[in-house]
């Protein structure tokens, strides 16, 4: 099938050094093996399942870059963004987290500069301690193929609010380095077990993103650090659809401790995003509060494969980038050529390869 040529902003890696940390622990997040298939169990309760069809099954398309260049030939993306997936350092102790993200920053720097101009990537920080993050991200600001650099929703743990995290969003505004946020831990987990993984990754993950975003801005982030660069996940989570009522409940609240130089909503066009929203009127409604030119495609590879053996991974056309690809479409050329690539090449600084 011929394909326009894509840019794809959110697509993961576990470097193989990171993949060994989750070999050698015995809880989550971990990777185990059962039957003969490795499963890597990351989310908060997977450890619980003793099945085999615990977690989800993980093979060399997490971290071989070969492979996903493969997936990208097949489905007609030029260029990923490569970013290291959930639960990054969350779990190590701070003295462990920050040679540990060095180390894997070298690792994807690599990968991207033996890609032949196909891999660019964001590294990871030991958020645990923001003084070292911040100094990571200076590193990575060397590195020639990094852009940037994943973060999760919980920040060092208090949210993404916390004063402790100042540095990193200096550091980050400084270099202009993007700072991608990424779910990881769900929101209302309580209300969402009995369904299997579709709950928790349908809602809980958005939840999370959209009451980590809220906090970011209602905490004055954006006020304090006017540059800096931020790439939501998953097209904003549900906080486009509720941006006005955001504003309502912060002006309507008398005893409010909210002051901000604008309207809440008014930050979210300060902000990019990943356009995984699944159908257009997502995507149009977050065209229409931010502007088409802050949305990038992308698919979260290789997260949501096809149900066939991992040899056959390489053989089928997976839903999610054809589905993303498919609501870009409906939204007419120019939009889907600037979602598509044209965003992506001026945010992230990347040219197509010859
Ligand atoms: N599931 C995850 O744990 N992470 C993702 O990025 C996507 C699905
Ligand atoms: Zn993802």
């Amino acid at each position: 099938m011929n394909f326009e040529a894509a840019v794809d902003v959110h697509s993961h890696v576990y470097p193989e050094r990171y993949v060994s940390l989750l070999r050698a622990r015995d809880a989550v997040p971990r990777i185990v093996t059962r039957d003969g298939q490795d499963r890597m169990l990351i989310l908060p309760g997977e450890d619980a399942d003793t099945s085999t069809s615990a977690g989800r099954p993980i093979g060399s398309e997490y971290w071989d870059g070969g492979r996903k260049r493969a997936f990208m030939d097949r489905h007609g993306i030029a260029v990923s963004v490569i970013s290291p997936a959930n639960p990054w350092l969350d779990f190590l102790p701070s003295g462990e987290a920050g040679p540990a993200a060095t180390a894997i920053n070298e690792d994807i720097e690599t990968l991207c500069a033996e890609s032949a101009g196909r891999l660019y990537g964001l590294g990871l920080l030991p958020v645990c301690d923001p003084s070292a993050a911040a100094a990571e991200l200076q590193r990575i600001a060397q590195l020639p193929h990094l852009r940037g650099a994943v973060i999760g929703t919980t920040g060092a743990g208090r949210g993404l609010d916390d004063p402790m995290l100042d540095p990193i969003w200096a550091a980050a505004e400084r270099s202009g380095l993007m700072i991608f946020v990424h779910p990881h831990y769900g929101l209302g987990n309580e209300a969402l077990a009995g369904y299997g993984h579709a709950l928790p990754l349908a809602l809980g993950f958005p939840f999370e993103t959209t009451a980590a975003i809220a906090r970011l801005v209602l905490g004055g982030t954006f006020d304090r650090f006017p540059g800096l660069r931020l790439m939501v996940a998953h097209a904003g989570g549900v906080l486009p659809y509720l941006a006005a009522r955001l504003d309502a409940c912060v002006a309507g609240d008398a005893h409010s401790p909210v002051r901000l130089q604008h309207l809440p909503s008014t930050y979210l066009r300060q902000m990019y995003f990943d356009a995984i929203g699944y159908q257009a009127p997502t995507l149009a409604l977050l065209i229409s509060l931010v502007g088409a030119d802050r949305i990038m495609f992308g698919t979260d590879h290789p997260f949501f494969p096809p149900h066939v053996s991992n040899a056959e991974l390489g053989t089928t056309a997976w839903h999610s980038p054809m589905a993303h690809r498919a609501v870009l479409h409906d939204l007419g050329p120019q939009t889907e050529a600037a979602i598509l690539r044209g965003n992506a090449m001026t945010i992230f600084g990347i040219a197509l390869p010859g």
